[in-house]
């Protein structure tokens, strides 16, 4: 990270760049086991999206505030749990973006929860549908467990040691995604782990949440780069720069390197 990152809700309407790039974190509030809190994808999603924003160091690129509910149906027998569900989610995505279009130049949604995969890429590809300048990236790092394991409360003991209960922290069902995914659609994640907990939080640490969370970054710098350059000219009108969305997170070596601010933008 070099800069500071910008804060779209710190702004006054006149400071926004003519030409701006808002990056919008996605999370969730559910359930994460006995040790973690209900806010943890909202508080990696925020995180990340906060540090990618800053890493580049550009005045036209912003952070929003963080979505903080999404689509948890599966995590809904615990208690805590407050999900959208995912058409709900999807159409407050679409009129997000919408309304964030008719002044910024592109969107990149942060994702933080994979029960929110749907709604996000239905959203995206209605998006660019209609015109948009808008992609996503999700919150991904090589090897990660799923749910509440030793990814997330590694990342949580980095980010927020204070809310990390590690005393109750326990292995949930440790089985393989291809093995509890097909169970956890069908019932739930209650049908595979009384705890919540997907994986084993065992070995967790501050020190690896850091790598972590720096390789997520650095995957959701990729994907924002790749959206932002060039930047049209800001009296060019933004419909034509509709261009097809990233498909993928490509790492990201060079990508904490300052980014040449682009002509005429502040
Ligand atoms: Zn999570």
């Amino acid at each position: 990270m070099t800069g500071r990152a910008l804060r779209l809700a710190d702004l006054t309407w006149p400071e926004l760049p003519p030409s701006a790039t808002v990056v919008v974190p996605v999370g969730s509030l559910e359930q994460h086991g006995p040790h973690l809190p209900l806010e943890t994808d909202a508080l990696v999603a925020e995180a990340v999206a906060v540090r990618a924003v800053a890493a580049l160091d550009r005045d036209d690129v912003l952070v929003a505030p963080v979505v903080a509910y999404g689509a948890s149906g599966e995590h809904q027998h615990f208690a805590g749990t407050v999900s959208t569900g995912t058409p709900v989610l999807h159409l407050l995505l679409v009129e997000l973006v919408r309304s964030l279009r008719t002044w910024a130049a592109r969107v990149v949604l942060v994702n933080g929860h994979g029960g929110n995969l749907d709604a996000v890429r239905g959203a995206v590809g209605q998006l660019v549908d209609e015109g948009h300048d808008v992609t996503w990236a999700p919150c991904a790092a090589v090897g990660a467990d799923l749910h509440a394991g030793r990814t997330e409360t590694s990342l949580l003991l980095h980010l927020r040691p204070d809310l990390v209960r590690l005393d109750r922290a326990v292995a949930g069902a440790t089985a393989s995604a291809a093995e509890l995914l097909p169970l956890l659609r069908a019932g739930g994640v209650v049908a595979v782990s009384a705890n919540g907990v997907l994986g084993d939080p065992a070995g967790a640490s501050a020190e690896e949440g850091r790598a972590l969370l720096e390789e997520m970054v650095g995957r959701v710098v990729a994907v924002i780069s790749s959206s932002v350059e060039p930047a049209p000219s800001p009296v060019e009108p933004a419909p034509s720069s509709v261009e097809p969305a990233p498909s993928s997170v490509e790492p990201a070596p060079s990508s904490v390197e300052p980014v040449e601010t682009p002509q005429g933008a502040r």
